[in-house]
């Protein structure tokens, strides 16, 4: 995969996680874009990547200002050989990695004696084997630096499940153990990890349901809207920087859903 990097370094806002090197996986757009806005405008440097190349250099240039340290490099994080490129890419440059967001996601919703073993397979492995293969390269830097914030977006959907998604609950169930355990496992080096449980969140990924199943879900969130990218954002905000007694916690932005 081509590799395509803009940079600008000049003087940055100070901010809740300043100079931090962050990587958002999946963060051409979406939920990835919006927590690559709110961690910049906290003064880190990001690593804007995703599978596509020209969504991933046409984010970054977009980010691209006030000051902001924005990188862009693409990666498909199903293809072990694209995340070890990335990631040295990005040790190359700014010669660490503070905060991982493991935020690639995909759904491909079926009942489930209708589901392929395709659907299931591409969404385990898009949404936790990844996890898996990011993870490891980034964890040997943070090791070494005995600093890391490691933060996967899970789902409301891994803790509660939701009909006709049981490959992404498996998938999204399984990343809140891998979560748990890797705080167990790393937080004598000073590595927190934790996950954010989203609800029912304003993106490409929820445009494409019916107007009439997007009622049916708005009418069991008691906030009574959708949440937005920035919803997120925020939360992982919160753990990358603030929240450094948090670890192994799984926290549900959903507007009340389930509750
Ligand atoms: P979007 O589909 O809007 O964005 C996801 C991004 O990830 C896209 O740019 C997509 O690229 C990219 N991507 C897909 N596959 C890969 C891959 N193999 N490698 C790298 N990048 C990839 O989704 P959201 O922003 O809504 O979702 C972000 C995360 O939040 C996901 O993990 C999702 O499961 C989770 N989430 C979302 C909720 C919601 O309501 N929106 C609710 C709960 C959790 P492309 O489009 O080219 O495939």
């Amino acid at each position: 995969m081509t590799t395509e990097t803009q940079t600008k370094q000049s003087g940055n806002a100070g901010g809740k996680v300043k100079d931090q090197v962050a990587i958002i996986t999946g963060s051409g757009r979406g939920i990835g874009r919006a927590i690559a806005e709110v961690l910049l405008r906290e003064g880190a440097r990001v690593v804007i990547s995703d599978i596509n190349a020209e969504v991933t250099k046409q984010t970054a240039d977009e980010l691209n200002k006030d000051g902001a340290q924005v990188i862009g490099v693409p990666c498909n994080v199903t293809d072990s050989e694209s995340v070890e490129k990335m990631v040295t890419e990005v040790v190359a440059q700014w010669g660490r990695v503070d905060i991982l967001v493991n935020n690639a996601g995909i759904t491909r919703d079926n009942l489930f004696m209708r589901m392929s073993e395709e659907e299931w397979q591409a969404v385990i492995d898009t949404n936790l084997t990844s996890a898996f293969k990011v993870t490891k390269p980034v964890l040997k830097v943070m090791s070494k630096q005995r600093f890391g914030r490691i933060i996967n977006i899970a789902s409301t959907t891994g803790v509660h499940g939701n009909a006709g998604q049981v490959n992404y609950a498996a998938a999204k169930a399984g990343l809140i153990g891998f979560t748990k355990t890797l705080a167990l496992e790393y937080a004598s080096r000073g590595i927190t990890s934790n996950a954010v449980a989203p609800g029912f969140i304003d993106t490409a990924m929820t445009q494409k349901l019916s107007e009439e199943n997007i009622n049916k879900i708005l009418d069991k969130v008691p906030l009574g809207r959708m949440g937005s990218p920035d919803d997120i954002a925020q939360a992982v905000l919160y753990l990358a920087g603030p929240g450094s007694y948090v670890t192994g916690h799984v926290l549900e932005v959903n507007g009340g859903l389930y509750t």
